[in-house]
């Protein structure tokens, strides 16, 4: 079995990782702050330094940080993975990222013979605990199939969408339909309740139907309930939406629906909820009701 390395225990990776262990995996981590990592070695881990030696005792190493420039620290920067890189390291990058930085931290990991994927999840922190994540993947085909079984112990559908960068590119189309589902999760519960219905009755009954979606069903109780804990935090929306219209305006793609999401969660930032899971866009929608 292939020794695993782990870079980033936060929401996703720390219940990512549990389930690589629970597959039987030899397990090395890092995270920049140490609590994680302590439950992490209770349940059978080792625990590294740095990246750097991450990527020294492991055969894979997987990283989920937040944004393109910690994927670019961890993998590029001092101490980090490539400096305990060889030939025949593979890296699969699963935090949401710039598809084009993507390439090129593939192209840094190939001058010294180390392969990398780009495999960016969605399913929530739910996806994460249940090992149902969808996993969206880009790069070597030979390279994909040889760490099929990692990825299958962490999500249900596994898909290679194509070279390097195909994994974020699509990741970053799902971020499209995340934005708007979620504005019609949140006028959809508004309406309801100015009416008169019960939301929670609405949410049950509308589930069945033609117009439900993940967000509805996992997230529209947390909204009803007024519990904004994330999930997926809405300063991590506004980072993957950043990254979709800079694609959308380099590609020439009109996104009218995705800029609007970005300027409601702005609204939703400026009232102080930039850590709160992105259900929490519930509240702009009853201020602009009158509900609030
Ligand atoms: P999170 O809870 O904020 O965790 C981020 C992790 O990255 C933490 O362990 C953090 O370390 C580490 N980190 C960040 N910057 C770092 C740096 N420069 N050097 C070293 N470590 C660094 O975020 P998350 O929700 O797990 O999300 C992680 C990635 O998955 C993001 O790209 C996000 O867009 C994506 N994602 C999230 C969800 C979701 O529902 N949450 C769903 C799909 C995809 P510390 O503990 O020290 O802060």
């Amino acid at each position: 079995m292939k020794r695993i390395g782990f870079i980033g225990l936060g929401i996703m990776g720390k219940p990512m990782s549990q389930n690589l262990l629970k597959a039987g995996y030899q397990l090395t981590v890092y995270n920049r702050s140490r609590p994680a990592v302590d439950s992490l070695v209770q349940a059978g881990a080792k625990a590294a330094s740095s990246p750097k030696e991450v990527a020294q005792d492991s055969d894979v190493v997987i990283t989920i940080v937040t944004d393109t420039p910690d994927v670019e620290q961890v993998i590029l920067g001092k101490n980090g993975v490539l400096e305990g890189a060889r030939k025949g390291l593979v890296v699969i990058d699963m935090s949401t990222i710039s598809p084009k930085v993507t390439r090129r931290v593939s192209a840094e990991l190939g001058k010294v013979g180390a392969a990398m994927l780009d495999a960016p999840v969605s399913g929530g922190d739910k996806g994460a605990r249940e090992a149902t994540l969808t996993i969206m993947v880009g790069g070597p085909e030979d390279v994909f199939n040889d760490c099929l079984p990692i990825l299958q112990a962490m999500g249900k559908t596994v898909t290679r969408m194509g070279d390097s960068g195909a994994g974020q590119l699509t990741k970053l189309a799902n971020q499209i339909l995340v934005v708007g589902n979620m504005i019609g999760v949140c006028e959809c519960l508004v309406f309801a309740k100015k009416a008169g219905l019960d939301q929670k009755k609405v949410i049950e009954s509308l589930s069945a139907g033609a117009a439900s979606s993940w967000s509805l069903i996992n997230l529209g109780p947390r909204a009803v309930d007024g519990d904004y804990a994330p999930g997926f935090k809405v300063k991590l929306l506004q980072k993957d939406l950043k990254l979709v219209l800079a694609s959308a305006n380099e590609l020439g793609v009109a996104l009218p629906g995705s800029g609007m999401g970005h300027q409601l969660y702005n609204a939703l930032e400026a009232a102080g909820r930039g850590e709160d899971g992105t259900q929490a866009l519930i509240t702009i929608f009853e201020e602009l009701a009158g509900l609030r």
